[in-house]
């Protein structure tokens, strides 16, 4: 199996690097953001509790958003791989990753980072708050607190990877085409 982990700030263009590659590879795209802000839409009991943590900006705790990755791989029926867009987000979560896919028979192939200076990245959120109706994106207080977040927790997830090997950054700047090319030589060379 191919499983990437594709990893960098918000903003970072995860998502819409994931869909590239899910064609490409034919591999399963789980997003956890995606998958509670379609438990928000649907009032769920979950997206009822994620919601209060990602409108302020906020991590969900670790368990809730564990147990939820673990159940939507095991809903698909032999999968090609996967790409991790938004997860792991903490050292917990990328242990726990570690677990289940062992568990599964299988590893993460490679962390991925999106490199984007923060700028830019300010900047795409401001864009995306316009068009994509995402309240964690429209107030700058919350954008801030997501960077800070992203800075304290997330961004050692890294060195998990990196201390297995499996880590490896690309330009995460200049058109969505140029940056999937850098992706798909990335992801050829592994
Ligand atoms: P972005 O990377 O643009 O901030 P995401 O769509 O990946 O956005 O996530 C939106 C929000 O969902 C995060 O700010 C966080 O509150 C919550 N979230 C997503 N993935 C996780 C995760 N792995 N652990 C905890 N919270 C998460």
């Amino acid at each position: 199996m191919l499983n990437i982990v594709l990893f960098g700030p918000p903003g970072a263009g995860k998502g819409t690097q994931s869909n590239q590659l899910i064609e490409k590879y034919g591999l399963i795209h789980l997003s956890t953001g995606d998958i509670f802000r379609a438990n928000i839409k649907g009032k769920t009991k979950l997206g009822v509790l994620a919601k209060g943590f990602i409108d302020k900006g906020q991590l969900v705790p670790d368990e809730v958003t564990i147990n939820l990755l673990k159940s939507e791989a095991q809903k698909v029926e032999n999968p090609k791989g996967f790409i991790f867009d938004g997860f792991p987000r903490t050292n917990k979560q990328a242990v726990a990753l570690d677990d289940f896919l062992l568990e599964i028979g299988t590893s993460i192939t490679q962390m991925i980072s999106l490199d984007v200076d923060e700028e830019e990245l300010k900047s795409r959120l401001e864009l995306r708050a316009k068009d994509s109706g995402r309240v964690d994106d429209a107030d700058p207080a919350v954008i801030q607190n997501r960077i800070n977040v992203y800075r304290q927790e997330t961004a050692p997830v890294k060195d998990y990877y990196s201390g297995q090997d499996k880590w490896m950054k690309i330009d995460g700047q200049g058109t969505i085409e140029a940056i999937t090319q850098r992706l798909f030589d990335a992801i050829d060379s592994l």
